[in-house]
């Protein structure tokens, strides 16, 4: 509990903020979950989607479908990914979020095996979506359609690990303290391997990474630098990458984002992210107004079948 509670006070608050809660990659699970307690008034029109979906155990029994935005969606026909793969083990258990789109799925076999190659010993899987989508009671703005992935930095070590280690076991820091680099002490070629055969996939859209590890990649990404175009800088993301794929064919209400464009974002764009502005933004009562609570009704029209579906 002490450590959680470290991580909130020494996490800068607008970064705090902008993930919205606790539950980073780092923040320890428990071995001792416990069901939410059932609302009281679940059709209410005020109830946050997010006490809808963070109630759902199991994925809606429809076709595998990715309805709505990245942020404001949900999840049909979600397949859960094994804790346990040829080249991966899935971490934090008690937060039932292995779950994603059947093409997240392929994806992650695919690139648990590609990363082998660059001598990667395995990943260790995050947080993908829950088992229906939609907004989280804890953590991410995004991972609601089933098409995000937070992958550690930290390798998958020989042996299959304990549900106690899956819950506690921390991922390192990447970043150094003065939030300019990367941690020499820590960082590796290989971790640059890995995110440029993430990139590499064509079913990827997007990485997140923090500017300091985006730097880091700009550094050491040689002559061949078109894959570093999907690969942005965002806050957090210092022990994990976030992995985005694409809209998949046979979901038309998902919303794609715009193409990243051909820049490999390591100039001008990269600078902006070391400014005091961007390295210690106002506290967010001065940056404006706190994020709103989504209800049912703010999402696609659909997810409230998703939620119903048994
Ligand atoms: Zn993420």
């Amino acid at each position: 509990m002490m450590k959680v509670l470290l991580h909130k006070v020494l996490l800068p608050l607008p970064v705090f903020c902008l993930l919205a809660a606790p539950a980073l990659a780092q923040d320890p699970g428990t071995l001792d979950k416990k069901p939410l307690p059932p609302l009281e008034h679940p059709d209410a029109p005020t109830t946050p989607a997010k006490e809808l979906f963070g109630r759902e155990t199991g994925s809606a029994p429809l076709a595998a479908r990715s309805i709505g935005g990245y942020a404001k969606g949900c999840l049909a026909g979600a397949v859960a990914l094994p804790i346990n793969g040829v080249a991966w083990q899935v971490m934090r258990l008690s937060r039932n979020r292995n779950w994603g789109h059947p093409n997240l799925i392929a994806f992650l076999e695919r690139f648990a095996e590609k990363a082998k190659k660059v001598g990667w010993n395995g990943l260790l899987v995050g947080d993908l979506s829950q088992p229906r989508g939609g907004p989280m009671l804890t953590g991410h703005a995004s991972h609601q359609v089933g098409l995000d992935a937070d992958i550690w930095l930290t390798p998958m070590p020989d042996r299959t690990l304990s549900n106690q280690e899956r819950e506690f076991m921390s991922a390192v820091q990447m970043v150094a303290d003065n939030r300019l680099d990367v941690d020499p002490k820590v960082w590796t070629h290989t971790r640059t391997q890995l995110i440029r055969t993430a990139a590499e996939d064509p079913s990827v859209e997007r990485i997140f990474v923090n500017a300091a590890i985006k730097k880091a990649l700009c550094r050491e990404a040689g002559s061949d630098r078109g894959w570093l175009a999907k690969v942005r800088p965002w806050w957090g993301h210092d022990y994990h990458f976030h992995v985005r794929i694409f809209c998949p064919a046979d979901s038309p209400t998902c919303e794609p984002q715009p193409p990243p464009g051909a820049e490999d974002g390591c100039g001008h764009e990269l600078d902006q992210w070391f400014t005091e502005a961007k390295l210690h933004p106002p506290p967010p009562t001065e940056a404006g107004k706190p994020r709103s609570t989504m209800t049912l009704a703010s999402l696609p029209p659909e997810c409230r079948r998703v939620l119903m579906a048994k």
